[in-house]
């Protein structure tokens, strides 16, 4: 017998809801499933309740249970944290998504904006084992039933997005596609916070909120943060995109979950003496797309006409004049063809949001992150706090897959920002208590494995944090309040107090570094910057506690680099303590971020305060 639909109007929908596979559809049923069961998806609070109550679809009920662990954690507080909260979530990535699902489940009314009307990227991102675990407990698996079957660990942007749009949705999270944030509006009248939206008459435009996060990927940073550089060798990505037509013989393809170079010597000498491509990794995912991403050395694409003319600076060097497409998709195609040893056959670009073969060059020799995480805003006494999460805040090198881990984490992290907002916390203490700058070290190994103990609370998920580290006189410069108000002159005073004071309040911190490396020649430990420039300072702690891991009468004070390099290494390997910045950064006090360093030595402290095992 032929299986047969639902006959239940509202079930059919949900159906349809459950399965579209286009932003416009997702948004589309769901208005349709809201009319039929007569609920207002603008009733944030109750309209998952409604949503449930009205819906009594065993189909539902399946994702409803998942839903429903979820919002039972604790960290919500029966989603009534955060009930006085209204946030404003900008940019419907995944990062933007997966940061106002949470805020929901907190109990904000949360509005979201997209400038995009579709979700059209085909790329690829690699998934760590807890980002699976998170969407699999999300529903992943209901909405897209390939979900990372088997050893899959990976997702096309659009599908994940499709995902937790359609979970969002469901949890009260009022969606705008098709609307670009253009600025915040300062309070006025009776006005609070608002945002100027291209096209200015949109209903969103009337929105009043007291949080802001911003998931606008890329460069995209609201006024008031300041974007740190960091410029490493040069580095030309690039991604490919061929139509997977899912055949026998494409299926038996095997992926190439990276290949670099130093692990594969001869793949890739074979590949440069056979097609002159010469690379220093490559990835291959097959989803809805063959998708591959490589990272490729400028020689080679000088000689085989990719780039035109070489030029020392990056951006020269890979402005779309300098690029020859044509040349591009042959170099990409080729890379492709001889990685999957000719085992795709009928090789065909699949089209980007433009209708050009989706191929693509990028730049990672210059990647760029925001020096803080947030900020508090206060005009006419209201304030606004201000979140960054995902590609603004921490742009990933996607060769590493670490764009959806570490934006996932920020989600999370914004989240109990907001959360500790809600619950009246001061405002001071929220800014300090989001300076961790632990983001950029985390990888698979050194992040918790308890998965299903993850949640919004760092502690869960953070190695050795500490929430304290940072006081609140030391992040008075991210308030941000009119000349005017009288918290302003307060701050003043005190921030000329901090610069005076070199400790910056962590007093306790250095006595203890300055009692565990007295003695050593050249190391005179009175800052939390230009003390740690020659690196003699951090191996004198290492030696002080660990007299066999390093040997002090062979460092030279003036070779900074290659001090900070090895201190790095040993308190990596010996306490699983990765660096907070380069050795180069440490070695030039301009770059040293206090901040940073307050908290890498906190952390080295408590590694060494550790009892042995
Ligand atoms: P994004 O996914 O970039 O989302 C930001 C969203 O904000 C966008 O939808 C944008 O339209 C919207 N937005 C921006 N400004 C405004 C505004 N003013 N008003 C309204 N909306 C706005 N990672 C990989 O691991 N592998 C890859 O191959 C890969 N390829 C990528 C290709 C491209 C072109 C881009 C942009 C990113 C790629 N990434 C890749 C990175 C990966 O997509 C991100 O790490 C991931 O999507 C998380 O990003 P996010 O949510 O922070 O930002």
């Amino acid at each position: 017998m032929a299986s047969q639909g639902p006959v239940n109007p509202s079930h059919a929908m949900f159906d349809l809801f459950v399965q579209a596979q286009t932003c416009k559809d997702v948004k589309h049923h769901f208005t349709q499933l809201c009319r039929q069961l007569e609920i207002d998806p603008k009733d944030f609070g109750s309209f998952y309740a409604k949503l449930k109550e009205r819906l009594n679809y065993w189909k539902a009920k399946a994702l409803w249970t998942k839903l429903d662990k979820r919002a039972s954690h604790e960290d919500y507080q029966q989603g009534k944290a955060c009930t006085k909260n209204k946030c404003l979530v900008l940019g419907a990535g995944p990062c933007g998504l997966r940061v106002a699902i949470e805020l929901s489940l907190l109990g904000a009314q949360v509005v979201l904006l997209e400038k995009r009307e579709t979700f059209s990227r085909n790329n690829v991102l690699h998934l760590w084992p807890y980002t699976i675990y998170d969407l699999r407990e999300l529903g992943a698996k209901k909405f897209y039933g390939k979900f990372c079957s088997g050893s899959l660990d990976h997702i096309s942007i659009r599908q994940l997005q499709l995902v937790l749009l359609k979970v969002a949705l469901l949890l009260g999270v009022e969606v705008h596609t098709g609307v670009e944030f253009q600025g915040l509006i300062e309070p006025s009248g009776e006005n609070g916070w608002m945002a100027k939206l291209q096209p200015r008459s949109h209903p969103a435009a009337a929105f009043q909120f007291d949080v802001f996060i911003s998931a606008g990927g890329g460069r995209f940073v609201p006024d008031g943060f300041k974007h740190k550089e960091l410029r490493g060798r040069l580095a030309i990505g690039i991604t490919a995109n061929f139509i997977n037509r899912h055949t026998a013989a494409e299926t038996q393809v095997e992926e190439i979950s990276g290949v670099a170079r130093i692990y594969n010597q001869k793949f890739f000498q074979e590949l440069l003496n056979e097609t002159g491509i010469d690379l220093e990794n490559i990835v291959y995912y097959k989803d809805d797309t063959h998708y591959f991403v490589m990272t490729a050395k400028k020689k080679s694409l000088l000689k085989k006409g990719v780039i035109k003319q070489d030029y020392n600076d990056a951006e020269q060097l890979l402005a779309p004049a300098n690029v020859d497409y044509e040349a591009l998709c042959n170099y990409a195609y080729d890379a492709a063809d001889f990685s999957t040893g000719g085992g795709l056959p009928d090789l065909q670009f699949a089209q980007n949001h433009a209708g050009r073969r989706d191929v693509a060059m990028f730049d990672f020799t210059c990647m760029h992150r925001a020096e803080n995480a947030s900020l508090v805003k206060e005009r006419r006494g209201k304030k606004l706090l201000i979140g960054l999460v995902g590609d603004c805040l921490v742009e990933p090198f996607w060769p590493l897959g670490t764009g959806i881990a570490r934006g996932f984490f920020a989600a999370f992290d914004a989240a109990w920002m907001v959360r500790s907002w809600g619950n009246g916390v001061p405002h001071l203490k929220v800014l300090a208590e989001r300076v961790y700058q632990l983001l950029s070290q985390t990888t698979p190994e050194n992040t918790s494995k308890k998965y299903a103990a993850y949640s919004i609370d760092p502690r869960t998920r953070y190695q050795r944090v500490n929430l304290s580290a940072i006081q609140t006189h030391q992040v008075q410069h991210l308030y941000d309040v009119e000349k005017t108000h009288p918290s302003f002159k307060k701050q003043k005073e005190s921030s000329l107090h901090m610069r005076q004071d070199s400790a910056g309040g962590s007093e306790e911190l250095l006595k203890w570094y300055q009692k565990h490396t007295a003695g050593y020649k050249n190391v005179n430990v009175k800052d939390f910057t230009q003390s740690w420039r020659s690196g003699l300072a951090l191996c004198a702690l290492i030696h002080h506690f660990r007299p066999d891991l390093i040997d002090m009468s062979s460092l030279d004070e003036s070779n900074c680099v290659h001090n900070n390099q090895l201190a790095f290494s040993i308190l990596e390997k010996e306490l699983g303590i990765p660096p907070v910045m380069s050795p180069n950064s440490l070695a030039n006090t301009d770059q040293i971020d206090k901040l940073s360093m307050v908290l890498y030595l906190t952390q080295i402290q408590s590694g060494f305060a550790l009892p042995k095992k």
